[in-house]
């Protein structure tokens, strides 16, 4: 009996990677988007988070992050859920603030 392998190419992957180097970031977000089969949009012109560019920065290693405004509008459903998630602090102050109600709240209790 013959034993089967995948074939995986490596030439192929380093292809797929330098051509992925190659993109704009927006490219690389559609690109990713694409092989999970998840759905994006263009991004809003006058999106105050990306000014239209479809991604607010990256990350160390060198992957764009999203923004938000390329995501397909919520459904009630899912904002609902969004709305009433935990707020996580999210700056210094906001930590500050958090810190002071927790700790108010065990000197009281
Ligand atoms: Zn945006």
């Amino acid at each position: 009996m013959e034993e089967e392998y995948i074939d995986v190419n490596p030439v192929t992957a380093d292809v797929e990677s330098a051509a992925i180097a190659n993109m704009t970031p927006f490219e690389q977000i559609k690109y990713a988007a694409k092989k999970f089969g998840a759905e994006i949009k263009d991004p809003k012109k006058n999106c105050k988070h990306c000014h239209g560019r479809g991604y607010t920065g990256a990350r160390t290693t060198g992957e764009p992050i999203a923004c938000r405004c390329i995501y397909p509008d919520m459904n009630a459903a899912t904002k609902h859920a969004y709305d009433n998630r935990q707020q996580v602090p999210r700056n210094r102050k906001e930590r500050r603030l958090a810190l002071k109600s927790i700790t108010a709240k065990s000197v009281r209790g």
